[in-house]
């Protein structure tokens, strides 16, 4: 039945940046879809788990701004649960300064976080997909930049680019795998990521004006499109970047 093919019931993932935010929205998705999660974050994912429950949601804190971790993450989901499903590469963060002044480290900071590791552990759970015989699903997290240029965001706007670019490479060559590789691209969410553009008066009300819904996003409204491009309801969805936008990129 159609509904079943949505259902994530036995499936394991690993959703990056679980914490807060979009990663929080997204491991509530899993578990009330039937999932077991595996959150990785900078900080302590406390907050999920209370909101989820221990049997359902764990956590991990690791620094995702190298690839130090990459090994530990993927071994820790396999101890917990023996074998792995999903990755979703959320965890990301964004530097804004004026591009003539852009710094060395805004640069490599955010590339780090929202391109390599995010690269490495997604190498590192399709080889475990790949050993398992079981396909699998990754889904990255882009963004508005993905299609866009921005203003004052130089590195986030080329990591998010080379993000919607790196779904399709990988794509097509894990698709023989059975495994799918597929990007959601939210729009304007209300998180810790967009505060200081909401803070902003005047940058704010131009971006609600231009948003066909005429509000700013929310971690709930990501859940649907998680779920889908997460179940067998997918199953023939290769390297596409899904917009969750509020009609943005349709003005
Ligand atoms: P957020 O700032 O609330 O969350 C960012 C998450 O990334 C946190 O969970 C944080 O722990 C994790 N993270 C950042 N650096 C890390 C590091 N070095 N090591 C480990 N974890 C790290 O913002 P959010 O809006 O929930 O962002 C989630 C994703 O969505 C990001 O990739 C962001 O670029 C993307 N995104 C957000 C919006 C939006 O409007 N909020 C729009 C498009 C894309």
């Amino acid at each position: 039945m159609i509904l079943d093919m949505f259902s994530l019931s036995g499936k394991t993932a690993i959703v990056t940046g679980s914490d807060t935010g979009l990663g929080q929205g997204i491991s509530k998705a899993f578990v009330e879809a039937g999932a077991k999660v595996l959150g990785v974050s900078r900080s302590a994912s406390t907050a999920t788990q209370e909101m989820l429950g221990e049997e359902n949601f764990s956590y991990i804190t690791a620094d995702l701004s190298t690839i130090d971790p990459v090994d530990t993450i993927i071994g820790t989901a396999l101890e917990k649960f023996g074998r792995l499903d999903i990755l979703v590469n959320n965890a990301g963060i964004i530097k804004r300064q004026d591009s003539i002044e852009f710094s060395v480290e805004n640069w490599d900071l955010v590339l780090n976080v929202n391109l390599r590791t995010l690269f490495f552990l997604s190498q590192a759970a399709a080889k475990q997909f790949v050993k398992q015989n079981s396909g699998g699903k990754i889904i990255s997290v882009a963004s508005m930049l993905s299609y866009q240029g921005g203003i004052r965001v130089p590195s986030y706007t080329a990591s998010k680019s080379a993000v919607k670019g790196l779904t399709m490479t990988l794509a097509n060559e894990w698709a023989k795998y059975g495994i799918n590789v597929n990007a959601i691209a939210p729009g304007y969410m209300a998180t810790n990521n967009t505060q200081a553009l909401r803070e902003d008066a005047d940058r704010s009300a131009a971006i609600l004006e231009r948003i066909p819904a005429g509000r700013w996003g929310t971690p709930d409204d990501l859940m649907g499109a998680a779920v889908f491009l997460a179940s067998s309801a997918s199953d023939y969805v290769n390297g596409f970047t899904l917009a969750v936008d509020g009609g943005w990129l349709a003005r």
